[in-house]
C-alpha cells in the first residue's frame, strides 16, 4: 500500500497490475508509465512492466491497517481486464467485505465486465464503483454501472477530452472531473466542466473538480468559477448519530468541512475493546457504519461554524475552564435507542456525576459563545458510545438486540481528557484537547491522542 497524492483518496492497493489500452482515455496512462519506471528500479512486484500480473500475497494488506482508510483500488491496472479471473475478482472483494472499517474505491473502463459479473460479486457498504468516463463514446459505461448492485456508484471523468452533454446521472452518487496533465495533455474546456457541474448540481449529485491538468498542474490548480469543488459521496454527519437537519445551521452555503462537535474518546485499548463489537455488527448484522468513526461519547452534538468564526471556536476552547479532576467512567453491558427506522445500539456508560457535571459546564460555555447552536441532546445528556446505528435495519437489530440485551460487558473508561472535532469532508479529524489534570486549575492542554 502506498500513500496517495491523488486528491479524492487517501491510498493506494494494487492487487493487480498491469493492464492494456481500451478506449482514448488510457493515451498517456499513468500507471504504465509508472510501471516502466518501477521496472527499470529493479522492484520485484513490477518486474514484467505493464504486463497484466496477479498479486495474491498483495489480499493480506487490508487486514494490516490499524485505522480506518479511504483507498484507492488498482491505480496501477484495471480489476475488470478480461484476463483478471472472477475468482481472483472475489477473492478482491472478500478482502473488501471483511474489512468493513476501511472504504475501497474501484475504477473500471470494461462496464461491459463489470455488470458481467456483478451477481457473483458481495458489495458491502464500502465498496464505492466507479468507471471511467472521457468523452461521449464511452458513455455507455455509465448505464453499465447503473445497472450493478454497487451501494456507490460514481464516474471519473478524467481526463475529460470531450463534452459530456445530457447524462443519464439516474443513481449515480458521485462525479469527479479532471483535466489531463503530463507533457502532451489534450486540453480541457471549460463549458464542459461548468456542463457537469450544472447536471451534477440539478441532480443533486456530488461533484469533485480535481484539477485543471496541463503541463503544470500545480500551477493551474483546481479552483473553478473562484471556488474548490470537494463534494464526495453522502455518508458522514450520520457517523455521530445525528441527521444534517437536525443540526442548526446557520449558512445554508456551509460545507461539511464547517462541522464540529465536542466528544470523549477513549484509549487505544478499549477502542479496540468496543470495535470488536462494531466488527461483529459489521460481519453478523450487515451493520458496518459505526465502523468509521472512533469509539466516543459525544459532549456536545455536532454543530455548524463559519470558517470566520474557526478562529474563535479554537480560542473559546483553549481558554476553556472546566472545574473538573480526571475520573472514570464504568461501561457496563448494552443499551438501545428503538427508533423505528433508525435503531442504535451501544455500550452502556454508567452516568457519573462527574460525567453529568463536565458535560454541563461544557454546554454553559458554549451556549454563551454560540446561543443558537444548542441541540435538544445537549440539554437532555444521554451518554452512550454506539456501535451500531445508521445501516442497521430494523429486521437485523431485532435479531441482534435479542442476543446483545443479555450480552455482558464490563470495562473502565479513563477520562483524562475531552475533544474538539471537526469534519474534513471526507472523515472527523481531532483538532483540539482539553486536558483535565489531577489538579484541575493547573489544567495543560496538547493535541495529541494516545
Ligand atoms: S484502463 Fe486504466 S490502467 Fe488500463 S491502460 Fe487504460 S488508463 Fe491505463
Amino acid at each position: 500500500m502506498a500513500q496517495s497524492s491523488i486528491e479524492w483518496t487517501e491510498m493506494t492497493w494494487n492487487p493487480t497490475t498491469g493492464c492494456d489500452k481500451i478506449s482514448a482515455g488510457c493515451k498517456y496512462c499513468y500507471a504504465e508509465v509508472m510501471a516502466r519506471r518501477l521496472q527499470a528500479m529493479g522492484v520485484e512486484k513490477y518486474k514484467d512492466g505493464f504486463e497484466l500480473r496477479l498479486h495474491e500475497d498483495a489480499l493480506q494488506i487490508p487486514y494490516t491497517w490499524k485505522s480506518s482508510k479511504v483507498v484507492f483500488v488498482n491505480s496501477m491496472s484495471d480489476l475488470f481486464h478480461k484476463d483478471v479471473p472472477l475468482s481472483f475478482i472475489q477473492k478482491v472483494f472478500k478482502v473488501m467485505n471483511e474489512n468493513p472499517q476501511h472504504t475501497f474505491q474501484v475504477l473500471t473502463k470494461r462496464a461491459d465486465i463489470l455488470l458481467k459479473y456483478d451477481k457473483h460479486l458481495n458489495w458491502s457498504h464500502n465498496i464505492w464503483m466507479g468507471v471511467s468516463v472521457e468523452n461521449e463514446k464511452v458513455k455507455s459505461r455509465i448505464d453499465f454501472l447503473r445497472q450493478t448492485h454497487a451501494k456507490v456508484k460514481f464516474l471519473s471523468c478524467e481526463p475529460l477530452i470531450g463534452p459530456l452533454p445530457k447524462m443519464n446521472l439516474e443513481k449515480i452518487d458521485w462525479v469527479i472531473v479532471g483535466g489531463e496533465s503530463g507533457r502532451k495533455p489534450r486540453p480541457m474546456d471549460v463549458d464542459w466542466v461548468l456542463d457537469i457541474q450544472d447536471q451534477c448540481e440539478k441532480k443533486g449529485v456530488a461533484f469533485f473538480f480535481k484539477q485543471w491538468g496541463g503541463t503544470n498542474k500545480k500551477k493551474t490548480g483546481r479552483v473553478l468559477n473562484g471556488k474548490t469543488f470537494d463534494k464526495t459521496p453522502a455518508e458522514d454527519i450520520e457517523e455521530i448519530d445525528f441527521d444534517e437537519k437536525d443540526i442548526p445551521i446557520k449558512d445554508k452555503s456551509m460545507s461539511k468541512e464547517n462541522l464540529y462537535f465536542i466528544a470523549l474518546i477513549p484509549k487505544r485499548e478499549l477502542r479496540e475493546k468496543i470495535n470488536a463489537f462494531k466488527n461483529d455488527f459489521a460481519i453478523r448484522f450487515n451493520s458496518s457504519k459505526a465502523l468509521k468513526v472512533y469509539p466516543h461519547i459525544t459532549l456536545k452534538a455536532p454543530f455548524k461554524c463559519r470558517s470566520t468564526a474557526h478562529g474563535e471556536l479554537i480560542q473559546w476552547f483553549s481558554e476553556l475552564h472546566i472545574r473538573q479532576k480526571q475520573f472514570t467512567i464504568p461501561l457496563k453491558n448494552f443499551g438501545a435507542f428503538h427508533n423505528k427506522n433508525n435503531p442504535v445500539v451501544f455500550v452502556n456508560p454508567t452516568v457519573t456525576k462527574e460525567l453529568q457535571f463536565m458535560q454541563k459546564e461544557i454546554i454553559a460555555s458554549f451556549s454563551s459563545l454560540f446561543p443558537g447552536d444548542i441541540h435538544p441532546v445537549d440539554v437532555e445528556f444521554k451518554p452512550h458510545i454506539t456501535v451500531a446505528y445508521r445501516d442497521l435495519e430494523p429486521e437485523m437489530f431485532s435479531k441482534a438486540w435479542e442476543e446483545y440485551r443479555h450480552k455482558s460487558f464490563n470495562a473502565e473508561f479513563e477520562v483524562d481528557a475531552f475533544y474538539l472535532l471537526q469534519h474534513d469532508t471526507i472523515k472527523w479529524n481531532i483538532i483540539a484537547t482539553y486536558n483535565l489534570s489531577l489538579d484541575f486549575q493547573q489544567k495543560q492542554k496538547s493535541a495529541t491522542l494516545s
